[in-house]
């Protein structure tokens, strides 16, 4: 009998090789192939008469054979064949290439279904199958060049038909009952080869459940380790001298959450908060007044950023706040050298530091704090949940504080976040104005670069941004930053002082052209998305993006948050030839709102949270089936099941036990520690 840890190779027809195909699919037992669901279904009910199929569409032909064709050798190494079909709509001709094994069992008088793409002269090299055949929907598996669905489907009809029908479900039976939901082994046939759409509907509602339960007890566990009391009460705070020192007046929404801060801090119960505020709601200052009340009672604040620039900056205004009011800083990052990193550890660890910003080596083994009772992290959808664990653990319960630029729809942020208390600046601070946006098609480029060549005359400046793109995609007209750069110096902005920014820079190049633009030596920056987070130049007042359609809308707004920093009136400009009127209307939301969470909502809806949520920058595990959007209401059954399971009110035998924490700590290995 197999069971799912048995080798995958067991099966016959797995040897060697194709064993090392599944290993690119993370398949390597038999539990991982049953939970590699089908990417899709060919629904076979579903057929079309010949005469209805027009060329570029994929169809289900029901068919007799008519007359089959010889082999005809066009070239060394493929060889055609020409088959006639038909049905009571007419005839059609059916090309195959290299398929001598799937013409030699077509019978001539026989009828089958063919399903493939119809091309101008009929149908091209269509999947076939036989009308007696025991399913009508077919199973599409996402694949790696080798394997077939076929080949994935016959291992699983296999594994299936090995494995115990009584197999251990990890979702307790009490559960199952209460929440109507089918035994893992229907669930698994069902999904692989369901016997009709109902049976599917039911396989897949019961697998999504399992997931997002696993999901939320994971993540249940992952906070449980980090809810013991702290010994950090800040129970002294006057921040009269904070507020005294600040050139501006803290805006209401900073204050209330300085209030919400101070309060949480003075309890012994550790505090565990997001700040949540569209970008250039003023976050950091709302983290400087926390840092500056751990530092009044005696304590360190540490500060971690997912990038250099950002750590830098963050730095740089930290100091601005901090140090006039006596406070020493001190800045880990992994671009600075061995000896600079040393003195810095030094100062950590004796204490000297009262205020740590870093980058990721923040969290590196050899770095020890002193009395560290503030942990900040920021643009924290840029780390892992392991991540934020890790620094957490430099210390006893230490207070968290995380802030995000990213609005997220309240049923996400329960996931996402559970159980973290939420403080919203959803007031920017005064003199702020809208940025206009536009969409553009690249024939109106000329114009828009005119129109930033005036802003840059005028002693201003702005920004190109260009998606990244990959090596293999520059033939598809998309346009490359560095290549952009080097273009856009010679002739359009020939005269003008063109600077470029990029990923795959040093971290010290990166800073230098940053710094250069922020004093102004750089008037027009071409760069990726690595200004995306955070960087703040307020005398740059215009963002022009290229091949907008390629970001996802909150990740424009990101982008776009670079400008309108300043007193002066800022512009996006979206550049986008793709005519598709759902690109269009994505992108026209851009022009309809500057409100982040609206913004949010929408792509939410329109790309699903995959793209938005960025479910690895979460450090949350790649769903192979549930879909956080779609979903909801599964999603909410799940956490109240897991929930019920955390209150021990759930019935359930040691075995259900056991086999609940195996698959709790398997999604948990999944996440692991997941740089950037
Ligand atoms: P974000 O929320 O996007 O991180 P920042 O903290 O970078 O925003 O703040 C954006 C800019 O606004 C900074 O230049 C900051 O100094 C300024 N700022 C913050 N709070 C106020 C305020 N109350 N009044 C005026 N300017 C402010
Ligand atoms: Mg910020």
């Amino acid at each position: 009998m197999l069971s799912f840890s048995t080798d995958i190779q067991f099966l016959k027809g797995v040897g060697e090789k194709r064993a090392q195909l599944y290993k690119k699919l993370h398949i390597e037992t038999i539990g991982q192939l049953l939970y590699y669901f089908p990417r899709s279904y060919l629904d076979l009910s579903q057929t079309k008469e010949i005469a209805d199929c027009h060329s570029g569409e994929i169809c289900a032909i029901r068919a007799m054979v008519i007359a089959k064709g010889r082999e005809q050798r066009i070239r060394k190494g493929l060889s055609v064949f020409k088959v006639k079909i038909s049905d009571d709509s007419g005839p059609m001709n059916v090309t195959f290439f290299n398929a001598k094994y799937t013409v030699d069992t077509l019978e001539v008088g026989k009828e089958y279904l063919f399903y493939g793409k119809m091309v101008s002269g009929g149908l091209n090299a269509p999947l076939i199958f036989p009308l007696d055949g025991p399913t009508r929907i077919i199973p599409i598996y996402p694949l790696t060049a080798g394997l077939t669905s076929k080949m994935v489907s016959a291992s699983v009809q296999q594994a299936l038909s090995l494995i115990d029908e009584d197999l251990p479900d990890p979702i307790p039976q009490s559960l199952r009952q209460q929440y109507s939901l089918c035994h893992l082994h229907y669930a698994l046939s069902n999904v692989h080869l369901p016997s009709d759409p109902q049976a599917l509907e039911i396989a897949k509602r019961r697998l999504i459940f399992e997931e997002f339960f696993t999901l939320a007890l994971s993540l249940a566990s992952v906070k449980s380790r980090h809810s013991a009391a702290t010994s950090y009460c800040c129970q002294n705070h006057n921040l009269e001298p904070f507020y005294q020192s600040l050139p501006f007046t803290p805006t209401n929404a900073q204050k209330r959450a300085i209030g919400d801060l101070c309060r949480d801090m003075s309890s012994s119960v550790p505090m565990n908060r997001l700040i949540q505020g569209d970008v250039g709601s003023g976050k950091t200052l709302v983290a400087a007044a926390g840092i500056y009340a751990a530092c009044q009672n005696g304590f360190q604040a540490a500060m971690m950023a997912p990038t250099e620039i950002l750590a830098r900056q963050h730095y740089d205004s930290l100091r601005k706040f901090l140090e006039p009011l006596g406070l020493q800083l001190q800045l880990l990052t992994g671009s600075m050298t061995a000896k600079e990193k040393n003195l810095a550890k030094q100062r950590i660890k004796s204490g000297e530091a009262n205020v740590i910003i870093g980058t990721h080596a923040l969290i590196s083994d050899d770095v020890t704090f002193a009395d560290l009772a503030l942990v900040v992290t920021d643009e924290q959808h840029r780390f892992g949940v392991a991540q934020r664990a890790k620094l957490s653990s430099k210390s006893q319960n230490p207070h968290t504080l995380v802030m995000s630029a990213t609005p997220i729809p309240r049923t996400l942020a329960l996931m996402v976040y559970g159980d973290l208390d939420v403080s919203i600046l959803d007031e920017l601070p005064p003199g702020r104005q809208k940025i206009d946006t536009f969409v553009i098609n690249s024939t109106k480029k000329k114009g828009a670069y005119n129109y930033i060549k005036d802003h840059l005359d005028r002693g201003l400046q702005a920004y190109i941004v260009c998606p990244l793109v990959e090596n293999g995609e520059v033939d598809m007209g998309l346009t490359n930053a560095s290549d952009h750069a080097a273009e856009l110096a010679a002739k359009a902005f020939s005269g003008y002082r063109v600077g470029l920014l990029h990923g795959k820079m040093k971290a010290k190049e990166k800073d230098a052209v940053m710094e250069q633009f922020k004093n102004g030596e750089i008037q027009l920056l071409v760069s990726t998305t690595v200004i995306e987070v955070g960087v703040d130049v307020p005398n740059a007042v215009v963002m022009l993006i290229e091949n907008a359609e390629r970001f996802g809308l909150s990740q424009l707004h990101q982008l776009r948050g670079r400008v309108g920093r300043g007193k002066e009136k800022s512009t996006c400009i979206l550049v986008s030839d793709n005519r598709q009127e759902d690109t269009l209307e994505r992108l026209n939301m851009m022009h309809k709102t500057n409100n982040g969470f609206e913004i949010a909502e929408y792509d939410l809806k329109a790309r699903g949270p995959g793209d938005f949520l960025g479910m690895r920058q979460h450090g949350l595990p790649q769903m192979k089936i549930a879909d956080l959007s779609s979903d909801m209401q599964l999603l909410m059954q799940a956490q109240e099941a897991a929930q019920q399971v955390l209150a021990h009110q759930t019935i359930m035998t040691e075995e259900e036990r056991r086999l609940l924490q195996n698959s709790v700590r398997t999604m948990l290995r999944s996440v692991g520690d997941r740089p950037n």
